[in-house]
């Protein structure tokens, strides 16, 4: 075996990813599934998510579908059971799945509209880690990602529930990663800047702004002069998740070009 075999192989390793069928998911399920893990995609969108499943097999990976909200308890708890039963095993869960909610200042924003990013990027992670731990503890081990974001650290002048979810799942990493660490669990949070992903680009559209114009201006916000692109957040995500990782456990990987070290 070699040395990058041995400090990122995945092989005989199973991993479950929320928000897995498009965007920055759709690539970490692609990356984990070439480092040789059996990877479980989870999301609402159907027809992205089984055409993933479908490029992965054609790509010599290992990949299976399941449609899942991440804020329907009953739900989450039943497809954690039956990819436990299809696969084995589970010793990776990637707490991806997320919205950004309404872009209003926090006096003009619902208590509906404010619950309702809570429950996808707050109590979705909740929901899959709590369902998700019995069986990574039954693996032996393994470990946990939530998707935070450079938001989860500095603050910015907009979309606030989206900002306020981002520093509560940050935080959720570290307990667990105490709360777990005898059991071989590991817990860490990774923090994206920009990156060019169907969210943003959705974004703006529901703004009305010219979405390549507004990654152009983004760009010059970030000292590294460029948006990112998924695989940059999938590479470190294979990182903390694979051998490489096993002595890291709640940290904050920051991916974002630089955007917060002024
Ligand atoms: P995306 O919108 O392209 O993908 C998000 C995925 O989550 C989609 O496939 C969507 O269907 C799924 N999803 C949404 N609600 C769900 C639910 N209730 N149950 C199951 N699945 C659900 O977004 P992305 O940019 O790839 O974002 C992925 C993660 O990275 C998110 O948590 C996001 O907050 C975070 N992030 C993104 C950026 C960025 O610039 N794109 C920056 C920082 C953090």
């Amino acid at each position: 075996m070699n040395l990058t075999e041995k400090l990122f192989g995945m092989h005989g390793k199973v991993a479950a990813i929320t928000g897995g069928a498009r965007g920055i998911g759709a690539e970490t399920a692609r990356t984990l599934a070439s480092a040789g893990a059996a990877i479980a995609i989870l999301d609402v969108l159907v027809s992205e998510g089984r055409q993933l499943v479908e490029e992965i097999g054609m790509a010599g990976g290992k990949a299976a579908f399941w449609p899942l909200d991440v804020t329907c308890e009953d739900e989450v708890q039943r497809t954690f059971s039956k990819l436990v039963s299809q696969f084995g095993r589970l010793d990776v869960l990637v707490n991806n799945a997320g919205i950004d909610g309404p872009n209003l200042p926090t006096h003009e924003i619902t208590l509906a509209q404010w619950q309702r990013v809570m429950d996808v990027n707050v109590n979705g992670v909740f929901l899959c880690t709590r369902y998700a731990i019995p069986h990574i503890e039954a693996a032996g081990g393994g470990s946990i990602v939530n998707l935070s974001s450079m938001y989860g650290i500095v603050g910015g002048p907009d979309v606030p529930a989206y900002h306020a979810s981002k520093a509560a799942v940050r935080m959720m990493a570290k307990t667990d990663a105490m709360l777990y660490a005898a059991k071989n669990i590991r817990a860490n949070s990774v923090h994206p800047g920009y990156i060019r992903t169907p969210m943003l680009e959705e974004a703006f559209r529901q703004m009305q702004r010219d979405p390549e114009a507004s990654f152009g201006y983004m760009a010059t916000q970030v000292p590294l002069a460029r948006i990112g692109s998924p695989v940059d957040v999938a590479a470190g995500i294979l990182y903390l998740v694979s051998p490489a990782g096993s002595y890291v456990t709640g940290a904050e990987l920051v991916i974002d070009g630089g955007y917060t070290a002024r």
